[in-house]
């Protein structure tokens, strides 16, 4: 089996503890450093407190043009290794037969390992397009930096015609996946004794209706579609999965909230389907208000990251598998920034090393001939832009 050649720089980065509760910077300045010392000008880009930053790396065209080209990105963050059992130290990086073992050595760090390798070929090649790191923070908790980051790109005016999200797909070329929305829901009602049930406002019971809708809007769905046979759920879903109200048994309880997960096919507009809840919960808050003013029924977002549903015809596809991304017709289960690079303007396709299967577990992995797979791929748009 070849050594790939990014495997060194694969272990330095998984040797650092990105979790996402922690800052991203040691992770990413390191890629900077290194960057800077290949006489490229790195671009980091703070989040808005300053903690973490996304960072874009542009290797321009042999000309000097900055825009256009294809972009390559992954996400500098991982999840933690808490309660997990791992039989080597997760930030200890170990190669056992064949794989590469260490937290986010298949998400992503392996895959951002061949791209920091693969730099200086990207410079001597002389391209006639440029090509764009984009590593971001805070993906794990909900593609925060990815959100970000396609702002970033747009100011600094880079305008990729292709961009290549490296999650791991086993180097296949996935075109799809539901968006994912999580929201909380915050009741305040009246507190009454409970023998005064007209006095008060019950914040569970108006919860209890919002809940009852949310579960009518899945029914839909589940029955009467839309379907994408694509997927394995071939339908949008939704639930309500948490919930706390109320203090004890005689009181008519003044709060009550619940944290509610919906995820889409490309044929069901997420902003739209909160819109929907929206206007449910308005309908409800008015009938508490009617009683006591001060009640209120609140819907916030926490996390909404958009589908993904590019063409297959798209010219990124096809770029995909000249490079050798495998060509696959499935969906996949999980969100990635592709939806927002691809919302963006940036059509998007997912090609990475690694299974997904084994990360966020413990004793992640990758095997290195999917890095060797990886590095191929970049090496194949190298010479195909140059
Ligand atoms: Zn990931």
């Amino acid at each position: 089996m070849p050594e790939p050649r990014s495997l060194d720089w694969a272990q330095r980065l998984i040797r650092i503890d990105s979790t996402s509760r922690i800052s991203n910077r040691p992770v990413i300045d390191l890629i900077a450093a290194e960057a800077t010392r290949l006489g490229l000008d790195p671009q980091l880009c703070p989040n808005p407190d300053g903690t973490k930053a996304n960072l874009l790396i542009t290797v321009p065209a042999a000309d000097g043009t900055r825009s256009g080209g294809v972009i390559l990105s992954g996400h500098s963050d991982c999840v933690p290794v808490d309660g997990q059992d791992w039989t080597s130290d997760p930030f200890t990086p170990e190669v056992r037969d064949g794989k590469l073992y260490g937290r986010g050595s298949a998400d992503m760090k392996g895959y951002l390992g061949v791209l920091v390798t693969l730099l200086p070929d990207m410079i001597a090649a002389r391209l006639t397009e440029p090509i764009h790191l984009a590593i971001s923070y805070d993906e794990e908790p909900g593609c925060v930096g990815g959100e970000q980051i396609v702002r970033d790109i747009a100011e600094r005016g880079l305008a990729p015609r292709a961009a290549v999200i490296g999650e791991p797909s086993m180097m296949r070329v996935i075109t799809g996946h539901k968006s994912v929305t999580m929201g909380v829901a915050t009741v305040r009602g009246r507190a009454a004794h409970s023998s005064l049930t007209n006095q008060g406002v019950n914040a569970i019971e108006y919860a209890a209706r919002l809940i009852g809708f949310l579960r009518e809007i899945g029914v839909s769905w589940r029955t009467e579609g839309p379907f994408d046979e694509g997927y394995e759920v071939m339908y949008s879903t939704i639930g309500t999965n948490l919930i706390h109200g109320g203090i004890v048994v005689n009181t008519v309880p003044q709060d009550c909230t619940f944290e509610f997960d919906f995820r889409t096919i490309p044929a069901v507009d997420m902003y739209a389907t909160m819109d929907r809840i929206r206007a449910k919960a308005a309908e409800l808050e008015a009938e508490m208000q009617a009683v006591d003013p001060a009640t209120f029924l609140r819907i916030e977002a926490r996390v909404q990251v958009p589908g993904l549903g590019t063409d297959p015809d798209a010219d990124v596809v096809a770029l995909a598998h000249r490079l050798g991304g495998i060509p696959s017709t499935d969906q996949v289960t999980y969100g990635t920034e592709a939806g927002q690079f691809s919302r963006a303007g940036m059509p998007a396709v997912v090609c990475g090393p690694g299974d997904i299967q084994v990360a966020h577990r413990a004793d992640e992995f990758v095997p290195l001939e999917q890095l060797v797979a990886a590095e191929e791929f970049v090496l194949s748009l190298i010479a195909e832009l140059s």
